[in-house]
C-alpha cells in the first residue's frame, strides 16, 4: 500500500486488514486461502531503522547534478545496486541491470590483465 492508500489502510484495524487481504486471496486461490497458516505485515514506515517506504528516492536535482558519481568505481570497487540503476532504480530490474554491468566490467578488467 503506498501514498493515500497506505494512509486509509494504516487507520484501520489489523483483524480487518487481515480479513480484506485474504478475501482478495481467495479470489485467486480458493477458500483454503481465508485460513492462513501464518500472517505477517510489515508497516515499513513504522520501521525504526527504516522510517519510509520500501524503495530509496533522492530529491530533484540530486541525481542529475551527482548521479554519475555514484557509479564510478573507486579502485578496484565496482558498485551495483538498484539506487544507481539509470533504469528502473528502486526495483528488481535496476538491480539486476546494474549487477549485470558491474559484473561485465570486472570480467573486462580481469580478461585484460
Ligand atoms: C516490501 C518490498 C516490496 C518490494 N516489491 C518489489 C516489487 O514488487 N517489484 C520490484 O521490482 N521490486 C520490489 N522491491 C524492491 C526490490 O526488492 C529491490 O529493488 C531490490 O531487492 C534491490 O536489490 P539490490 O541488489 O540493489 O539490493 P538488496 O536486495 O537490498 O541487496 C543488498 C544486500 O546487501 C547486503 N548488505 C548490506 N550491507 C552489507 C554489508 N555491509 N556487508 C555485506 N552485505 C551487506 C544486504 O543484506 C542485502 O542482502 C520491493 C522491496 C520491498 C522492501
Amino acid at each position: 500500500m503506498v501514498g493515500d492508500r497506505y494512509v486509509r489502510w494504516r487507520s484501520i484495524s489489523e483483524s480487518d486488514r487481515r480479513a480484506a487481504i485474504v478475501s482478495d486471496l481467495a479470489i485467486y486461490f480458493g477458500n483454503e486461502a481465508l485460513s492462513p497458516s501464518t500472517y505477517d505485515e510489515v508497516d515499513w514506515p513504522g520501521e525504526p531503522w527504516i522510517g519510509g517506504g520500501y524503495a530509496a528516492f533522492m530529491p530533484p536535482g540530486v541525481w542529475t547534478s551527482f548521479g554519475e558519481a555514484l557509479t564510478l568505481p573507486v579502485g578496484r570497487i565496482h558498485w551495483a545496486g538498484t539506487e544507481i540503476a539509470e533504469r528502473w532504480a528502486g526495483f528488481f530490474d535496476g538491480a539486476v541491470r546494474t549487477g549485470e554491468a558491474a559484473a561485465q566490467a570486472v570480467q573486462a578488467l580481469l580478461s585484460d590483465a
